[in-house]
């Protein structure tokens, strides 16, 4: 029985297991593939990896912070996507070997409706969801604008990505804006935040918070009054996690099955 897992933090993991227990079900897989939640401390991250890897009963894991950079490190192969975004969200365990990919990005690329090519994007934040975001909007020839708190992790990873750092922006000049800093996760106002204000949305734009919420955030609230078309991080969540379940099983999830356990 090939198992599956999620292995990180509670709060980014809690909804996974349902949601891909709910796919695998749906695909008629659930009495032969199974998906957990695994919790482990940083320095305790590698040998567990290591020992599911090798026990030949698990065919991969899903990672959250605030494993993806070492879940990479320690891959003996990873995608284009995962060396470039240097964090990876996917292992895969083939005949003992870790194979490393990041879904994130492409999560987050298959979460908008509309075309990017050329487009402006605006990236709030520069951590590891960023980096995703960075790289996939890049990779699909957005022009990627990133803002930063600290301001030097902001000109660190847009020179890396191929994107540009700003210190301050007009969220009405972006056809897409993403959320990816925590901001929101503890119901913060974001607009004391962010550099965005509550009317600073413009119709037709498309606005992504990554932060997982089950009422809209603040910042998805204030764009859809706006008319904004938003995305929120659950959302998100089932789009990278059905990329994951591809490269396992080969299969295609049913993205409706995983959007009701997510929500439920
Ligand atoms: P991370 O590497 O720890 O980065 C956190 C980011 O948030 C940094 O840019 C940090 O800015 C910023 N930040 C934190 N508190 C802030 C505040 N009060 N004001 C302004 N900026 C603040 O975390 P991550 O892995 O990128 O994840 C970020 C969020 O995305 C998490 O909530 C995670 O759950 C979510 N996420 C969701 C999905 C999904 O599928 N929906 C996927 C991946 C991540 P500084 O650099 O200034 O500290």
């Amino acid at each position: 029985m090939p198992g599956l897992a999620v292995i990180g933090h509670p709060v980014a993991h809690s909804r996974s297991p349902d949601m891909q227990t709910a796919a695998l079900t749906e695909l008629g897989l659930a009495g032969e593939w199974t998906y957990g939640a695994i919790d482990v401390a940083p320095e305790d991250f590698e040998a567990t990896v290591a020992e599911l890897a090798a026990a030949g009963e698990y065919a991969g894991v899903n990672i959250t912070v605030p494993h993806k950079e070492a879940a990479l490190a320690m891959a003996d192969e990873a995608s284009e996507g995962a060396r470039a975004i240097g964090a990876a969200n996917t292992l895969s365990f083939i005949d003992g070997r870790i194979a490393a990919a990041n879904t994130d990005a492409g999560g987050l690329l298959n979460s908008l409706s509309h075309p990017l090519e050329g487009g402006r994007a605006l990236v709030l934040g520069a951590g590891g969801a960023a980096r995703a975001a960075i790289w996939g909007l890049a990779d699909a020839g957005a022009r990627v604008d990133v803002w930063n708190r600290t301001a030097e992790r902001a000109e660190t990873v847009a020179a890396e990505l191929g994107a540009r750092a700003v210190t301050d922006a007009d969220p009405a000049d972006y056809a897409l804006i993403v959320n990816t800093t925590a901001v929101g996760l503890g119901g913060e106002d974001p607009f004391e935040h962010l550099p965005l204000s509550a009317d600073s949305f413009v119709p037709g734009q498309v606005v992504v918070d990554m932060v997982y919420t089950d009422e809209p955030s603040g910042l998805l609230a204030a764009a859809e009054a706006a008319g904004a078309v938003t995305v929120d991080g659950l959302e998100m969540l089932v789009q990278q996690g059905a990329l994951s379940l591809r490269i396992w099983t080969g299969e295609e999830p049913s993205l409706e099955a995983m959007r009701a356990a997510v929500r439920r």
